[in-house]
């Protein structure tokens, strides 16, 4: 046995829920530490532990992101009154990734992992396309009423000093709906230099898109301070990495989005980044491929897996079944974390290893060996449909090949 890579600064590790925690446990005993003198941080984020700490892990968990500035984590439960009761919480703790964003103030990208022989259903598309969604306000942070007959609405906003500005928004004839939406100067900011930062990390073009012929003040304040940003901070930065920013509508977005090859960046304002963030990942086969980081403005970085805990999957392992459950993703979050640790201390042998193991992963699912959400959508003939352990099993033995 060759010496294990050695690390110089720790992960932050950020254990979860359900078959996810069952699979991060069988990633670090069967394609890591084997090969790692695995350093990490250790946080236990999953719900008993956190309601055990009155969540405080979960702040803890991404104050030493900061400190450290790269973590990993697990999919985790966001309670719900089902689990209030199933765990028998103290209360219905507040969603984790929430907690995290709301510390590290970041954006998330979700990128798909993307193999031969799970074909996008566009075929045009070639290479992932990446969505950047903002993290802050709009509808997530609205304020909305049911305006009766003959009721007026306006909007009003009071200055420091007391003075007003106000406008109609409807005098309503008929009974109807109202709704008021905002967002902060600093939060775009964020947005715009997080999403500058990772197109230089990744030499990806970048795209924002909003719908400013309509919204000329709302959308508009979007566009002007990513230009503003960009012009000020980025331009020279992306020349010299070769790579573009523009802005587009987001009708127009959508329909270049279509019609491209892939191999970018799009950027979306909150709402936008939700629903397309979806469509992508559908479009392009599988939830358990799409992989998510959380870059702060700061250039800290959170890898996860896009998708839950799964929990059907577990009451069925609980049951003592072997579930087929895909961990590329979660393994990706791994192999996305020990890249950039890597990177940032120049210990490339830790970033090539991290690449090998992604390598191998990708032969293991194109030789037709995989689990059963992948076997479903494949266009492969001949495919080995095989359980998590198996799987993991399997690009062991692909790994110690190469
Ligand atoms: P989910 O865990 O993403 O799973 C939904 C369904 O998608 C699964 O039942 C499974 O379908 C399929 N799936 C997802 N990931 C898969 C994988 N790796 N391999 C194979 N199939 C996969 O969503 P959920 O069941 O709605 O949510 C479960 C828990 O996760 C919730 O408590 C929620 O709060 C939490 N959650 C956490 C995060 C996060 O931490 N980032 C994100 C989303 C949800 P089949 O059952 O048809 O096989
Ligand atoms: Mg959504």
């Amino acid at each position: 046995m060759t010496e294990k890579i050695k690390m110089r600064t720790p992960l932050v590790e950020m254990d979860g829920d359900e078959m996810t925690r069952v699979i991060w446990q069988q990633i670090k005993d069967i394609l890591l530490t084997p090969y790692i003198d695995l350093k990490t941080e250790y946080y236990d984020l999953g719900l008993k532990h956190r309601d055990a700490t009155d969540d405080k892990v979960t702040a803890e968990a991404a104050h030493a992101i900061e400190k450290y500035g790269v973590g990993v984590k697990c999919a985790t439960i966001t309670p719900n009154a089902d689990r209030v009761k199933e765990y028998n919480l103290k209360q219905m703790w507040k969603s984790p990734n929430g907690t995290i964003r709301a510390v590290l103030d970041g954006t998330v990208f979700r990128k798909p992992i993307l193999v031969k022989g799970i074909t996008p259903l566009v075929p045009t598309w070639k290479k992932p396309i990446t969505v950047a969604r903002h993290a802050y306000g709009d509808i997530y942070k609205n304020v909305e009423m049911p305006a009766p007959a003959g009721s007026k609405a306006e909007l009003v906003v009071t200055d420091a000093a007391g003075n007003e500005k106000r406008t109609t928004i409807h005098d309503f004839s008929s009974a109807g709906i109202v709704q008021g939406v905002h967002n902060l100067d600093p939060s775009i900011a964020n947005f715009a230099r997080s999403c500058f930062q990772y197109a230089l990390d990744v030499k990806e073009d970048i795209w924002f898109s909003a719908k400013d012929t309509i919204s000329k003040i709302y959308d508009h304040r979007f566009k002007d301070i990513f230009n503003e940003i960009f012009h000020k901070e980025y331009e020279e930065k992306f020349k010299q990495a070769g790579i573009t920013f523009f802005y587009t509508l987001i009708d127009d977005a959508v329909a270049r989005v279509i019609r491209s090859e892939g191999g970018f960046i799009w950027a979306c304002k909150n709402y936008d980044g939700d629903v397309m963030s979806d469509l992508i990942a559908t479009a392009f086969g599988s939830l358990a491929m799409m992989t998510s980081v959380l870059v702060s403005p700061k250039g800290v970085y959170e890898y996860e897996a896009a998708h839950g805990t799964v929990q059907r999957h577990y009451y069925r392992y609980l049951k003592g079944e072997k579930t087929s459950t895909n961990p590329i993703a979660t393994l990706f979050a791994w192999t996305g974390a020990l890249k950039k640790r890597g990177e940032l201390d120049h210990t490339p042998e830790l970033s090539q290893f991290a690449e090998k193991l992604e390598y191998a992963t990708i032969q293991t699912v194109e030789s037709g060996t995989m689990t059963g959400d992948l076997t479903r959508i494949t266009t492969l003939t001949e495919t080995n449909l095989v359980d998590t352990e198996t799987f993991l099993t399997a690009v062991r033995s692909r790994m110690n090949e190469i």
